[in-house]
């Protein structure tokens, strides 16, 4: 498996390098809590394989794409949060925070500060769905 273990944080934590609270991990993803929550619920779902970023998701990772999504019901039941109540999505490149795919879980919405509502903003040119995400790969049986 691909990592990055010199520079790659998130690799890090995946390997138990650095420090996270991992709510949940299986052979795929590993989950943690975002160390700058902007609401009460805001976790992680991390790829284990190294992939910069969701533009560079290619059709090969298709598999381990929708291992992340369906993580995501595994966290909204792990943690009691409210579906109708929870934003999920990537950051889109040029727009990025760390170079290892990330998955953002956040609940409740409303209780992001107005800057946080725009920097997770559904659908925008910076943070887009996984809808979106998976409309890029090639579909796959
Ligand atoms: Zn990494
Ligand atoms: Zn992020």
């Amino acid at each position: 498996m691909e990592t990055h273990l010199e520079n790659c944080i998130f690799c890090k934590v995946i390997h138990n390098k650095a420090p996270s609270e991992k709510i949940y991990e299986d052979d795929y993803v590993t989950c943690i809590k975002d160390i700058n929550p902007v609401s009460t619920h805001h976790y992680l779902i991390l790829p284990k394989k190294h992939i910069r970023n969701a533009k560079e998701l290619k059709n090969e990772d298709v598999e381990l794409y929708d291992k992340m999504v369906s993580t995501v019901d595994k966290i909204i039941e792990k943690q009691c949060l409210d579906p109708a109540a929870t934003r999920t999505g990537f950051h889109w490149p040029p727009f990025n925070t760390v170079d290892h795919l990330h998955l953002h879980v956040i609940s409740p919405v409303d209780s992001m500060s107005l800057l946080r509502k725009f920097m997770f903003k559904a659908n925008s040119y910076w943070f887009v769905s996984t809808e979106y995400v998976r409309s890029t790969l090639q579909m796959c049986s």
